[in-house]
């Protein structure tokens, strides 16, 4: 894929970059390694001025960057600016709080003390995708700059602008030199950045198969891998759910980022007494939703961020409606070559079809009628995803107790599946592994090292 930005809401072309050079990208390297030397010597209390300073511009130019984002893949403006405002979140939680987590963990033994010193490993790197441009990477750069390792970014080819402009970012901040950098490298470099001696670890958002060449490499040279693959969040409606509540956030879910997003609420798991009535007030909000240029500020959605994915997405409704899934509310590819994908529910979704066994990263809701929460947890729990959750009952026992059985990274009762800095985010199954965020975000690209002193 070419390294470049093309306006999806009208297809052109934008920007077009050269490639970094191998060799261009083994000096990045040795350049990190050797800002790595210094910046693992350099305090929390420096490195959270740093981290505040990044969160302050963030704050400041959210406008700005927020335009980036829209432009490269087609979020609506007000929603970009909002994730850049969230990172600023990310800085100022892991600059109040790196130091707590990076702190001496004493051990009771039989040693006159024993301890565990967590320790930066190095050179990070980290392969992000577009869906979130800002926040994925920041989700990232935030910890592991405040644990003392130094990053590179391999963005996704279309959002170039928006890695540059993080790098560019992290200078203003003053960082020193070199601790984030940008590659701008297509998905088939990144072997030979894993296999570098000075990179330690990789981390990944993207898509299963993405996560798994990746895993697969880091594996042969024995490094640390987290990965954030895809999701397909069951969304279970009880029968003492309030369907008002349920419903709007049922629709917000689904359409987040248009549908782009791992923890999307993609499987509607509705209890059969409540099915006509969810159906009825769920497709009333979608069909309300607005949609039109991303940079103006009135609009709900977007285009998808690229227009191969539409096409992709329309294949799966396809094939699921091939399989017998019933259109309640119908959308779809606004044409032949058009980013734009109108909202869409399925209901009748079984085993087998697209729509119940892939994620669908776009707005499309699948549907699935039970008999009651037995059936419910054992629907949700029929996927090879287990990222987040929600599930919807005025009992919040129960919701606790539902919680409990789903196979998931998350379970939210009552709320939106969302993330932020205090909260571990990460999944199990084909959604990957390890965790980003909170304590055991920023613990995950250290050295756990035991000390004994007898
Ligand atoms: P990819 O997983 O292909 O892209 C994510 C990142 O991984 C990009 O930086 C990409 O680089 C890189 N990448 C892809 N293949 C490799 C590889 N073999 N080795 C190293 N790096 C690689 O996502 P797509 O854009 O193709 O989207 C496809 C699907 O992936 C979506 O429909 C969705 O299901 C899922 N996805 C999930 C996301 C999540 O948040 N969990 C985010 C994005 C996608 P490059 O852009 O240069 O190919």
């Amino acid at each position: 894929m070419a390294i470049e930005t093309v306006n999806p809401a009208t297809g052109e072309v934008v920007k077009t970059f050269t490639p970094h050079t191998p060799e261009e990208v083994q000096q990045k390297i040795a350049a990190a390694e050797k800002a790595f030397q210094s910046w693992r010597g350099v305090s929390f209390e420096e490195r959270a001025r740093h981290m505040h300073r990044q969160a302050d511009i963030l704050e400041a130019e959210a406008e700005k960057y927020g335009r980036i984002i829209s432009l490269e893949m087609g979020k609506p403006v007000k929603d970009a600016m909002a994730e850049v405002k969230k990172c600023a979140l990310a800085c100022r939680y892991y600059a109040e709080h790196a130091a707590d987590f990076m702190a001496d963990e004493e051990i009771d033994s039989k040693a006159s003390r024993s301890l565990i010193s967590f320790e930066p490993l190095g050179v990070v790197l980290a392969v992000m995708p577009w869906n979130f441009p800002f926040w994925q990477v920041y989700r990232f750069l935030a910890p592991a700059l405040m644990a003392g390792n130094v990053g590179l970014l391999k963005h996704a080819s279309n959002v170039p602008q928006c890695a540059l402009a993080i790098e560019e970012i992290v200078q203003k901040a003053g960082f020193p030199d070199n601790v984030f950098q940008t590659l701008l490298i297509g998905s088939k470099e990144v072997n030979a950045v894993i296999e570098h001696p000075h990179v330690k670890a990789v981390t990944l958002t993207g898509s299963e198969t993405a996560g798994s060449k990746v895993a697969e490499k880091a594996g042969q040279e024995i490094k640390k891998t987290v990965l954030e693959l895809g999701g397909s969040d069951a969304f279970i409606v009880l029968d003492d759910a309030d369907l008002d509540k349920a419903t709007e956030v049922a629709s917000k879910s689904r359409m987040i980022n248009v549908g782009q997003s791992c923890i999307a609420a993609k499987r509607f798991i509705v209890v059969e007494s409540v099915a006509d009535a969810f159906l009825q007030k769920f497709k009333t909000k979608m069909q309300s939703l607005k949609t039109g240029d991303p940079l103006k500020e009135e609009i709900d959605y977007g285009p998808l961020a690229r227009a191969d994915l539409a096409e992709e997405l329309e294949k799966q409704v396809q094939e699921s409606i091939r399989q017998g899934a019933e259109v309640v509310l119908d959308g779809g590819r606004e044409g032949k070559g058009s980013a734009y994908f109108r909202p869409m529910i399925l209901k009748n979704v079984k085993p087998g079809m697209p729509a119940y066994e892939e994620e669908m990263f776009g707005p499309v809701a699948a549907v699935m009628v039970v008999k009651d929460e037995e059936e419910a947890i054992k629907v949700a729990n029929d996927s090879r995803f287990g990222l987040g959750g929600a599930v919807w009952t005025q009992d919040k026992e129960r919701g606790l107790r539902v919680a409990r059985k789903v196979e998931t990274g998350a379970m939210f009762v009552n709320a939106l599946v969302a993330s932020s800095p205090e909260i571990p985010f990460g999944g199990i199954k084909k959604s990957g592994y390890g965790r980003e965020l909170s304590y055991l975000g920023i613990r995950e690209f250290v050295n756990q090292k035991s000390i004994w002193i007898d």
